[in-house]
């Protein structure tokens, strides 16, 4: 997987993707992260990305002209060809779609992705309309730039990548992780797999701290009541936090009786 980034800020990416999974992912040549510096693509001597809106109001713009140079030069596929090459160019905005974990599985699936950051009052929107393929939103708030969505998919994107976490399960088992296996009810992913829930409660050593003992059924050694345990700590931490997960959470006949049982009425 190539992830290109193109902003204004290229120092701004010396740290965020260089720690733990990502630089690991990185170092095992399963990610290649690149940033480009778009001010290598103004025109001028004083290196102008930006420009004043049309229509007035306030701030600045960033032109199109740069943008467009810049993803040229770097031979990404034509907007037509992208799907075909597993090619996607993605501008981050406050106006996109809302990234999540199941837009990050379908980048993880791609050979490339480029990322805009935006910086100012925004990007022409002929970026927007005719070069890129998407825009993206992290959340519902107003960044001062795309360069923390762009760390913020980078990240969730990468370790996606098959091999870039030690323990493959682990990532199966996340919170927002779709999946059937909690339809299914068998083996022992089944009923502590995530299926669309939060992730249940993790405890470490020491078994007491400050007179706060973790759950006993985690020290008893048995499996079976520690998988439901699990279950029943997800959907309870999902209901508490956020409700809204369990309309599409794939729950099976068990799971919509414990949870009956938690609100103390029928679904
Ligand atoms: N005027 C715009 C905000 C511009 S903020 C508006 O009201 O929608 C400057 C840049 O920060 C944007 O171009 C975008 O690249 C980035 N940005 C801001 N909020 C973001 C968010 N929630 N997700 C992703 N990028 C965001």
């Amino acid at each position: 997987m190539k992830i290109d980034i193109i902003t204004i800020f290229p120092e701004f990416f010396r740290g965020p993707l260089d720690f733990g999974i990502i630089r690991r992912a990185r170092e095992a040549g399963l990610a290649t992260i690149e940033v480009h510096d778009l001010r290598a693509f103004a025109h001028d001597r004083h290196r102008t990305v930006d420009d004043r809106p049309f229509g007035g109001g306030e701030g600045m713009v960033l032109k199109p002209e740069p943008i467009f140079e810049c993803i040229e030069e770097m031979k990404v596929a034509p907007r037509e060809g992208r799907a075909v090459a597993k090619e996607s160019v993605i501008l981050l905005s406050a106006q996109g779609k809302r990234f999540d974990q199941s837009v990050a599985t379908e980048l993880a699936a791609l050979h490339r992705i480029v990322l805009i950051c935006g910086r100012y009052e925004g990007v022409d929107e002929r970026v927007g309309q005719h070069l890129a393929d998407l825009e993206l939103s992290i959340g519902d708030y107003v960044l001062s730039g795309g360069e923390l969505g762009a760390a913020v998919i980078a990240d969730t994107v990468t370790r996606l990548i098959p091999g870039a976490l030690g323990n493959e399960a682990s990532s199966r088992q996340e919170s927002f992780t779709a999946q059937d296996s909690a339809r299914t009810n068998g083996g022992a992913d089944s009923t502590c797999g995530s299926g669309g829930l939060l992730d249940y409660p993790h405890y470490t050593r020491p078994a007491e701290f400050r007179g706060i003992a973790v759950p006993e059924v985690l020290v008893n050694g048995n499996h079976e009541e520690i998988r439901k345990w699990r279950r029943r700590t997800a959907l309870e931490k999902t209901l508490r936090n956020r409700p809204d997960l369990l309309e599409e959470a794939a729950l099976s006949d068990d799971d919509k009786k414990l949870l009956a049982r938690i609100t103390g009425k029928d679904i």
